[in-house]
Order: structure tokens, then C-alpha cells, then sequence
């Protein structure tokens, strides 16, 4: 039987996981935020939502997504069976349609009609518009100037959507810029808009929000995992940018203490503060983005400059939970440098033929890295489609465009 989507028990106590998370928010926020803690506590225990989920995840976003054997690919890298939970498979071809559908239900149960979002890469925006139309919501979607040249494909398949994409020209014109004025917008209008986060970041609830509607990429892949394998893995590997996929593959291992867990970090060009996006690595404790947690920072306090290969993992925070699970050593996270990522990218598309996107890449580059013997089951969170352009010029193989 593959475990369908079950509400997990509440996890914190008050609004942090350890030291981390709360509401660093201003004081006009915090009634929205304790109506939806309300609206989600609701919506959790009422069968009737949790079985329209459960529909919609099967029908709509095509899960339960497989757990594959990647046999040549093990072999090319030479250490134990390597298993993908495929989230590359899901609806979109990532796994941040799961958050997406889960809170979009949620705001409709809510009576919001509108929803706000704000995005870097556009992944998420992407995301946030597809079931926005697919529930008839409205959909306002900010990013910042920068990112809207950056990601121009994306910014088009949102307006396809029917969302309407506000660039935002303050500051950097990058995604923390977009996230100021998505809170701004917020505020000025609570009772009808509902806030789509898109990772397990922000204030209280949205992490625990986001880790309960991905924890069901953990649940399917630990029941996959005990039919096909006859055994839980001897451990699990995802990518870690604001730390949703990750929290979401490891949530249903926790209590498994034979199970490792490895988060792995956007190791960009090298250490050098700016050249990465490695925030448990070489973050320290501070307040982004209305929560406590590890954050790149100059020696100031100021939001550090991130880079990585890939967007989706460019990020200068990380979800309070990976903060606290980093602190309590359950998880153990790593960096991995661009180039591994981009030579990840070719060993699967070669010896798998299956294209993974750059974020997912550094987990498979992890286990290229190390060869562990043993079982480890690494979460693909999405299809490389996305990301050839960049695979072009960051490989020199250009000439494959011709
Ligand atoms: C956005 C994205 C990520 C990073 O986000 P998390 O919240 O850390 O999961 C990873 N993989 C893919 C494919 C993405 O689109």
C-alpha cells in the first residue's frame, strides 16, 4: 500500500523548532498569521479537506510519484544501489507543485479569493499559477527587475497562467525585494489575499505549513522504499536551498535513527562569502525573511550576496527546521561546488537518461563524491528541462545548440 497524504502531528512547541523560526514580522502582520495557523489546524482535521488533497495529488499532480532504481548510474558511480524518489515526475516536473496545491486549497477553504507571491527563479511562481488557475484564483505574483530579465521564460508561462507578474525596482530588484513588497501587499489587504509561500521558510506557521503538504515525498518513498527494497534506506539525500524538498524527504525518517540524513547546500564558486549559497555552511544565526534561522551575512549583519549554478538553490536562508536539525546533528548537510553539480547533471542524463535539474544535481553529486556502500535513496525535486540553457554555457558545450 503507498501511504496517501496524512496531516502529521503538531511537531513544535509555541512557534520554533530549538532556537529557530517565530514571527519576526511587524505587528500588523501578526493577526493574519494567527488566523492562518487557525485556517491550517482546521483545514488538517477535516476529513473532507484532506481528501480533496489526497484527489488532487492523485489526479492532478500524478502522485504517488515512483521510487526508481537508477542501477547504471550506481555503477558509474561506484559505491551502493542509488534509488530517486522521481518528484521530477509530479505535475510541472518539481515538487514544489505539492506546497503549491496544498496551501492553494487551504486559502480556498479559507474564503481567499487572491493569492500573493513572490519569486526569485520563478519556480515558484510558476508553480503558484498553475493552481491558481486550475482553482479560479487570482494570482499576483512579485519579482524583482533583475530577476524578471534573468528569468524571462518563467515571467511568460506565469502571464500563460493568467497571473499577473509585478517586477519590483527596489533595492537589488532580487527576490528579497520581491518578498518585502509581497508582505506590503499583504498587509494592505488581509481579509480577501492569502500569502503562498514557497518554501519551508518565514514566519510561524509557513514552515511547518510547507514541511506538512512535502512531507508526503517521505511518506510515499518509506513505504516505496519497505515493498521494493524490502528495507528502509540506509540513507536519504536532498538538496537544500530554503530547505522545503529536504524537510519534506525527511520528515517520515526522522524517528528511523539507522537512517541517515544528508542535506546538501549550493557550494557555488568556493567559500568566499558571495560566491555560494551554502547558509548552514557558512551562515550564521540571524532574521530573514520574518524568521529566526542560519543566514549569509557579512560581518555587519548584512544580507550576504549568494550565487550558485542553480536558482532554485539562491537563497541567503535556509527553513528554521534544517537550523535546528543542523544544531541537533540528526541531519548532517555538505556544500557541493557548481562544477560536481554540472558533472552530475551529465552522468544521470547519460546513464540514466534522465535529465535532473541543477538543484537536485548537488544531491546526486554528494553521492558521487563519497560512494557509499549501503542504500541511499536521493530525492530528484524536479526535471533539468529548466535549465539546458545554462547547462550550455556552463559546460562549453555549445555546440550541441547548433
Ligand atoms: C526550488 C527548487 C529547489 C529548492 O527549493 P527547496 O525549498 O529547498 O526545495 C530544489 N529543486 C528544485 C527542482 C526546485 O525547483
Amino acid at each position: 500500500m503507498i501511504a496517501t497524504f496524512t496531516p502529521s502531528p503538531p511537531i513544535l512547541a509555541g512557534s520554533r523548532f530549538g532556537a529557530y523560526g517565530g514571527q519576526y514580522v511587524p505587528e500588523t502582520i501578526v493577526p493574519a498569521l494567527a488566523e492562518l495557523e487557525q485556517g491550517y489546524r482546521q483545514a488538517l482535521a477535516d476529513s473532507t479537506f484532506v481528501e480533496h488533497l489526497q484527489s488532487v495529488l492523485r489526479h492532478y499532480v500524478g502522485r504517488p510519484t515512483p521510487l526508481y532504481e537508477a542501477a547504471r548510474f550506481a555503477q558509474r558511480v561506484g559505491g551502493g544501489p542509488v534509488w530517486l524518489k522521481r518528484e521530477d515526475l509530479a505535475h510541472t516536473g518539481a515538487h514544489k507543485i505539492n506546497n503549491a496545491i496544498g496551501q492553494g486549497l487551504l486559502a480556498q477553504r479559507m474564503g481567499k479569493r487572491r493569492i500573493i507571491a513572490e519569486t526569485g527563479a520563478g519556480q515558484h511562481g510558476v508553480a503558484t499559477a498553475t493552481v491558481c488557475a486550475m482553482l479560479g484564483l487570482a494570482c499576483v505574483v512579485y519579482m524583482g527587475e533583475e530577476d524578471t530579465r534573468r528569468q524571462a521564460l518563467n515571467v511568460y508561462r506565469m502571464r500563460l497562467l493568467g497571473a499577473e507578474v509585478r517586477p519590483v525596482s527596489a533595492g537589488t530588484r532580487t527576490l528579497k525585494d520581491a518578498i518585502n513588497e509581497a508582505f506590503r501587499d499583504w498587509v494592505t489587504g488581509i481579509e480577501s489575499s492569502y500569502y503562498l509561500i514557497g518554501s519551508a521558510v518565514g514566519p510561524h506557521p509557513y514552515p511547518e505549513i510547507v514541511r506538512t503538504f512535502q512531507s508526503i515525498i517521505s511518506q510515499e518513498a518509506r513505504a516505496q522504499a519497505l515493498t521494493a527494497i524490502g528495507h528502509l534506506p540506509h540513507r536519504v539525500v536532498a538538496c537544500v536551498g530554503g530547505g522545503s524538498n529536504a524537510v519534506g524527504s525527511f520528515a517520515a525518517f526522522l524517528e528511523d535513527a539507522c537512517v541517515e540524513l544528508v542535506g546538501v547546500e549550493a557550494g557555488g564558486r568556493g567559500p568566499g562569502l558571495g560566491d555560494n549559497a551554502a547558509t548552514l555552511g557558512a551562515g550564521r544565526p540571524g532574521v530573514l525573511h520574518g524568521a529566526h534561522s542560519y543566514v549569509l551575512q557579512d560581518s555587519g549583519g548584512q544580507i550576504g550576496a549568494t550565487h550558485s549554478i542553480s536558482a532554485g538553490l539562491d537563497y541567503p536562508g535556509v527553513g528554521p527546521e534544517h537550523a535546528h536539525l543542523k544544531d541537533s546533528r540528526r541531519v548532517r548537510y555538505h556544500a557541493v561546488e557548481d562544477v560536481g553539480a554540472l558533472d552530475a547533471f551529465f552522468a544521470l542524463t547519460e546513464s540514466e537518461g534522465i535529465m535532473p535539474a541543477l538543484e537536485p544535481a548537488h544531491a546526486l553529486a554528494w553521492v558521487q563524491a563519497n560512494r557509499h556502500p549501503g542504500v541511499t535513496l536521493v530525492t530528484l525535486s524536479g526535471r533539468g528541462d529548466k535549465d539546458i540553457h545554462t547547462v550550455a554555457s556552463a559546460s562549453g558545450r555549445q555546440e550541441y545548440l547548433a
